[in-house]
């Protein structure tokens, strides 16, 4: 590891990352090695998920390929110094906001997206001129290792390499200074790496998890809520970070949306999602497990069906739970998905309140008060109205959490903001100087500097 970030050093201090002409090759480098490997990519992340090829490639290698054709189009805009006002003290004084490259990246990237989680943040630290080092999940190894001969066979290791394994990895590398850790996993490991962070003083972006809500009020379009709501919870088996992980329904539409989540769930998987080729598997036995315990106890209303073999827990509806629950406190990271009813828009909204702030928040309803009513009330990283997920796959929005849910932003200019330093420049005229600013100081002058300053 000393060696390795080392060699990314020396390969930054050499400059060469710098020029718009190097971080556009090396954007175009990364689209050509995608696309050359995507078969790989393809079948690795079935292995690992049991991903269907169009839910690899629409959740995975496409998102990434925008981002690419995104910072492409806007980066010599990205990289332009931004011109500013000087102080008014000093009114021929000229400022520009210069960004530049932070220096070696580390990104440590979890198993539900593994390709993306990746390659995304990569996108960002290439296109600010960053040398970067990729951490991805052990608990998708096919993935990893795709990710590892892929960036081997198109990218020199001193600007990017791929180190695979887990936790020890990781420790290993966080004893390296970097000059930005990105990382995206859960609450507990978020904590490790800011704790291993602060050592250096290396800032960090954390994207982590929790629990997404998801408001439905009594004047929604009823269909295309569940629709919209059984794909997004049911995704990846539900292992998502925006997933929605509890659904609080207004009481009058809740028998009719439960109806009708369960019946997209039939039109989607068939009788039997276990033998439906867009129905995903939990990624290990650990996680099947915990998803286990978080069921024991509950409300079936639909699904229900395990089968720790296979790591088969099929799509699941559930009634409300007790406000202590386990299914209600933890993030639920899985297809299982309790129904909650409120009758007044303020008990859903006291209930979001009453946990940390989650990464995403969904609202289904056509009243632009009520929606209004949730926004100014609750916080979120992000928020996507009448629909779930879809908010992520705009560049043009950053993406992140607030509070329990993480802290920076990526995406677009986001993630080339997050890696680059924005550095102050101020030139000052040669003409003429104020005298009053240097001392000896004099009681009249303060009337013209007070009125200058204010
Ligand atoms: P995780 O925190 O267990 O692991 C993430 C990364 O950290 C992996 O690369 C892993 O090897 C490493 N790691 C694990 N244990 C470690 C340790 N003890 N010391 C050092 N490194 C360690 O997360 P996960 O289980 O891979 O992913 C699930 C979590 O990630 C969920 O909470 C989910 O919400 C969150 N997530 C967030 C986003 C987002 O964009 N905000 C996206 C996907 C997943």
């Amino acid at each position: 590891m000393d060696r390795l970030v080392e060699k990314q050093r020396n390969f930054f201090a050499s400059d060469q990352t710098r020029p718009f002409a190097f971080r556009a090759q090396m954007l175009r480098r990364l689209r050509e090695a995608i696309g050359a490997t995507e078969q790989e990519i393809l079948e690795a992340l079935a292995a690992d998920l049991g991903k269907s090829r169009v839910a690899g490639y629409t959740t995975e290698i496409g998102p990434c390929l925008a981002e690419i054709t995104h910072a492409l189009r806007n980066l010599r805009q990205w990289m332009k110094p931004r011109r500013v006002a000087g102080p008014r003290l000093f009114p021929l004084s000229r400022g520009r906001v210069v960004c530049e490259p932070l220096g070696v990246c580390l990104v440590v990237s979890p198993w539900n997206y593994p390709f993306n989680l990746t390659i995304a943040p990569l996108v960002a630290s290439l296109a600010a001129g960053n040398c970067t080092v990729l951490k991805p999940s052990e608990l998708s190894a096919n993935t990893a290792q795709v990710i590892s001969r892929m960036i081997g066979r198109y990218f020199d290791e001193a600007f990017v390499s791929v180190v695979c394994g887990g936790p020890d990895a990781t420790e290993e590398l966080l004893e390296q200074k970097f000059d930005h850790i990105f990382f995206t996993g859960g609450e507990r490991v978020g904590r490790m790496v800011m704790q291993a962070a602060a050592r250096h003083l290396t800032p960090v972006t954390l994207e982590l998890g929790g629990k997404s809500p998801c408001i439905v009020t009594d004047d929604c379009d009823p269909a295309k809520t569940a629709r919209r709501i059984a794909w997004g919870k049911f995704l990846n088996a539900g292992q998502t970070c925006v997933a929605p992980d509890y659904l609080l329904v207004q009481e009058p539409i809740r028998e009719e949306l439960t109806a009708r989540i369960k019946a997209c769930i039939q039109d989607f998987y068939g009788a039997e999602p276990r033998e439906s080729p867009d129905y995903g598997r939990i990624i290990n036995g650990h996680h099947f497990d915990r998803l286990l315990r978080l069921l024991q106890g509950q409300e079936v209303l639909f699904g229900g069906q395990t089968d720790r073999e296979a790591l088969y827990i099929g799509p699941t509806l559930l009634g409300a739970p007790p406000d202590e629950a386990p299914i209600l406190r933890e993030e639920i990271f899985g297809p299982l998905l309790p129904v909650l009813p409120f009758g007044h828009l303020s008990e859903a909204i006291d209930l979001v309140n009453r946990r940390p702030k989650p990464l995403a928040l969904y609202v289904f309803g056509r009243s632009a008060d009520r929606r209004q009513q949730i926004l100014s009330k609750t916080s979120s990283g992000g928020v996507c109205i009448n629909d779930t997920i879809v908010h992520l796959t705009a560049p043009s929005l950053p993406f992140g959490g607030v509070g329990a849910s993480g802290f920076g932003r990526y995406h677009g200019k986001a993630g080339f903001d997050a890696v680059s330093n924005q550095r102050s420049v101020l030139h000052q005229t040669l003409l003429f100087d104020i005298p009053q600013r240097f001392p000896p100081s004099r009681e009249r002058d303060l009337k013209m500097l007070r009125a200058m300053l204010k």
